[in-house]
Formats: structure tokens, C-alpha cells, sequence
């Protein structure tokens, strides 16, 4: 299947989450994470009507920015070394993994002057050790402590659910984040608006639309691995 086809199952899928959950399709954005295919592959998602272009390291975000930046918006949505900041910033549109401060203070040195970069607190709602992020309980005070990095907006959270052979058993782990979610954008900070959530993979995506992902990072499902 190309990846067109495999769009379009995808786009299927999620209309169906949509009406099941009485969500608007218009609010869900798709990100095609693009890390384990070529530039070609990214540019081939982006022809099929891809806007937004997922990467987790350095090397493959610098090389689908030169391929897709004319086309697509770019999220960086894996862990970077603080050193590494001034190689995306001001090429990566949206950052889905600030869950330390000195990357913001990275941010606030190296970003160009009035960028404010979209970025989303990566959240470990699982608790799993293995996993990168905020625990829960910590977010709302590293969100004060951002007020004095203008260089970042929080425009929502992410999170990444345990993978599960029953998907449905995620949704607890996605619910958790809508409602931490909702708390936050219900204090109307001005540097945190907090509207979006960044959840739902290949594995889990349908269950995270249900409940409320308003960005989707899938690969595998969509770009596949290449060259079938
Ligand atoms: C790789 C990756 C994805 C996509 O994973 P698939 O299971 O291939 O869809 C999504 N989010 C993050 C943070 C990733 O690293």
C-alpha cells in the first residue's frame, strides 16, 4: 500500500472515532513521524496531503526540514540534549517534549528574537520508568516556573501510553491527560493557553481521538518502514 492508501484507512478510522465520541473531525490534526523513512517517503506523505511532519532526532529533523519545511509544519517530538537546541530552533515549528527546565532556558537563549516556540509538557501519566516526561503532580509548578521563558508558549500536553496488545487499554492514560489538560487551560495563564493534546500512535491513535488528541503522531500505520 502507498501511502495515500494508507492515509486514507487512517483518515476512515479516525471520522469513526470521531462519531462515536461526538468530536469534530476538524479539530484533529495528523502528524506523519517520519523517523524511520527517508526524506522521499516524508515528501511522499506530504503529497498525499500531510501538513505536519513528526521527527525524534537530530540528524533525520535537520534533513526533513530541508525536504518538507516549504510544505509542511515540522515537530520535534523527541528528547534533545539542551546543546542540541540551537540546531532546531529556529527550524522546528512545535516541540512536543519540554519536560525540563533547562531546555526552556535553552529555548529562551537561542531562539530568534519575538519566536515563541508551540510547545507541549510531555507528561509520564503512566508512571512506567522507562518513560520520558513530567510526573502528573509536578506540572502545574514547572508551568509557573515558565512564566519567565517568553521564548515558549505551552499550547497543550503529550503524552506517550504504555503499548498495549488491547489498545483500549490506554484510554485511562490518555483521559488522565484531557483532564489534567482541561485544568490547566481552565487557569488561563497567558504564557500556558494549554488547548491541545499530542497523544495516540500507530497502536493506540483511535482510542486517544476518542479521547480528545487534537494532534496524532503516527508512523509505522502510515510511512510504514519503507519501501513496501
Ligand atoms: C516513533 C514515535 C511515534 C510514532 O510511533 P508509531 O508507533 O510508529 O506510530 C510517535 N510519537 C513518538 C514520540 C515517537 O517517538
Amino acid at each position: 500500500m502507498d501511502v495515500k492508501e494508507k492515509l486514507q484507512q487512517i483518515e476512515q478510522t479516525i471520522q469513526t472515532a470521531c462519531v462515536r465520541s461526538g468530536r469534530d473531525r476538524s479539530h484533529i490534526h495528523i502528524i506523519a513521524v517520519t523517523k524511520y523513512v527517508s526524506a522521499a517517503r516524508a515528501l511522499e506523505a506530504v503529497d498525499a496531503g500531510i501538513e505536519h511532519i513528526g521527527e525524534n532526532r537530530l540528524e533525520g529533523a535537520l534533513e526533513k526540514w530541508e525536504a518538507c519545511s516549504a510544505r509542511a509544519s515540522l515537530h520535534f517530538i523527541g528528547t534533545l540534549q539542551s546543546r542540541k537546541v540551537k540546531e532546531i530552533v529556529d527550524k522546528y515549528d512545535y516541540f512536543h517534549s519540554l519536560d525540563r527546565l533547562s531546555l526552556a532556558k535553552e529555548f529562551q537563549k537561542r531562539c530568534p528574537e519575538g519566536k515563541s516556540l508551540k510547545c507541549f509538557l510531555q507528561v509520564n501519566v503512566s508512571g512506567e520508568q522507562s518513560k520520558e516526561g513530567l510526573p502528573p503532580e509536578e506540572v502545574f509548578d514547572f508551568i509557573e516556573r515558565l512564566k519567565n521563558y517568553p521564548a515558549v508558549t505551552v499550547i497543550g500536553l503529550m503524552t506517550m501510553a504504555p503499548f498495549e496488545s488491547d489498545p483500549e487499554k490506554t484510554r485511562p492514560v490518555f483521559r488522565k491527560l484531557r483532564y489534567l489538560r482541561d485544568e490547566i487551560r481552565d487557569r488561563d495563564y497567558p504564557h500556558a493557553p494549554c488547548l491541545h493534546l499530542s497523544m495516540g500512535m500507530s497502536n493506540d491513535y483511535p482510542v486517544a481521538v476518542e479521547e480528545g488528541a487534537t494532534f496524532v503522531r503516527i508512523g509505522t500505520r502510515l510511512v510504514g518502514e519503507e519501501s513496501f
